[in-house]
């Protein structure tokens, strides 16, 4: 008998294999209070008159879905969903469960933002079924948090994380590390604020400059660009300082025993249905992305037509690599198969400078910070003659 979820490791390669076939379902709400200079989300500020018109869209877009089997998993991302009151998520979520279905033990993750959790909140949303939430902190530091354009402060970050998770069992505390503001000690405090609240889940990720965005355009101008040295040691700092507690199972992504079974499912190149603007979908080798402005994604879905952007099929050798690619990120590694046999002959460097292992037939990055370097090389992989 397979074991059962809750007594396997995060990183658990039987875990991470599971996952493959969970199905999932990601919602977008794009809404925000206002853009942050770095963020290159799908997102919109000042327009939260349209957020009735916008659950409607998102009820009347499920209702057009084709029905699939019943979701493992369930993913409301933005943009800020905490900008929804809890009637609203609750509603699409019940949407949700009745056209698809829900698996027993089902996982409903929402993003929050720390100015709009308190108990109230938090017990509202754990009533309309949210069993998870991941909570936007970035950092507990005033300085590092009004660098990055954000509206909470340190104080109100804790307060909001140590009310949500006096609510609900799974708080994930969500953090960005590098901006040129912050120090070393900065970035120790903040880890050491967020393991005293006690969460079970902590995702790290560096602080990049997507082109077109405000930081892009300050860094053009001479604003500083965060060092790419500095973010690797501040890696390090968080995985040591994690560690004792936490099971890293991706390059940025912690858990005491559960991981994000959305995010790990992604990773295991699984199914997932999408809905609401900008949102990208996974089905029968096609993947799917709607439409990213919101005037459109509306008038699409009010005027009953899929509010579809585009679609690409990934078959054969791509989807293999995509495969490799995916499924590198992590602390499992991935079957090797055909493509991961080709990675090691194409490049053996990777094994013999200790980058990579082969773990009983598994492609391992065992130095994860070499992650992007391992992928980059991937999409090159050539196809057996
Ligand atoms: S709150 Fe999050 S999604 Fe919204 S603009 Fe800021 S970073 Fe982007």
């Amino acid at each position: 008998m397979a074991p059962p979820l809750t007594s396997l490791l995060p990183d658990s390669p039987i875990l991470a294999d599971r996952a493959s076939a969970w199905r999932s379902a990601y919602l977008h709400i794009p809404f925000c209070a206002r853009v942050c200079p770095y963020c290159d989300f799908a997102v919109v500020a000042g327009q939260d008159d349209l957020i009735e018109r916008y659950h409607q869209a998102l009820l009347g877009e499920i209702s057009m879905a084709e029905s699939w089997s019943p979701l493992d998993a369930v993913f409301i991302g933005g943009g800020t969903p905490s900008r929804f009151p809890p009637e609203l998520i609750g509603s699409i979520i019940e949407a949700l469960r009745e056209k698809f279905g829900f698996s027993e033990n089902v996982e409903v993750s929402m993003e929050a933002n720390p100015e709009d959790i308190n108990t109230t909140t938090s017990r509202g949303y754990s009533e309309a079924g949210v069993t998870r939430l991941s909570m936007g902190v970035q950092s507990f530091d005033d300085e590092v948090l009004q660098a990055l354009g954000r509206l909470h402060n340190g104080a109100t970050a804790r307060t909001a994380v140590e009310q949500a998770i006096a609510v609900l069992d799974r708080v994930s505390i969500d953090l960005i590390y590098g901006h040129p503001v912050e120090t070393d000690s900065s970035w120790d405090t903040t880890l050491d604020i967020a393991l005293t609240t006690e969460p079970d889940h902590i995702s790290a990720y560096s602080l990049t400059v997507e082109l077109g965005t405000p930081l892009s355009r300050a860094v053009a101008e001479g604003y500083p660009a965060p060092d790419d040295d500095v973010q690797a040691d501040r890696w390090e700092r968080a995985a040591e300082r994690l560690s004792p507690r936490f099971t890293r199972y991706e390059v940025s992504n912690y858990a005491i025993s559960e991981p994000c079974r959305y995010n790990l499912a992604t990773w295991g190149q699984g199914e997932y249905v999408a809905f609401g603007m900008g949102a990208h979908g996974h089905r029968d080798g096609v993947r799917s992305r709607n439409l990213r402005r919101l005037d459109r994604y509306l008038e699409a879905v009010e005027a009953g037509r899929p509010p579809l952007a585009g679609q690409s099929v990934i078959s054969g050798w791509d989807r293999e690599l995509e495969r490799l690619m995916l499924g590198l990120r992590r602390s499992a590694g991935v079957v090797a198969g055909e493509g991961g046999g080709q990675l090691l002959k194409s490049h053996p460097e990777f094994v013999e400078a200790g980058i990579v292992e082969l773990r009983e037939g598994r492609i391992v990055v065992v130095r994860p910070l070499l992650t992007d370097t391992v992928i980059r090389e991937v999409l090159a992989v050539p196809e057996p003659e």
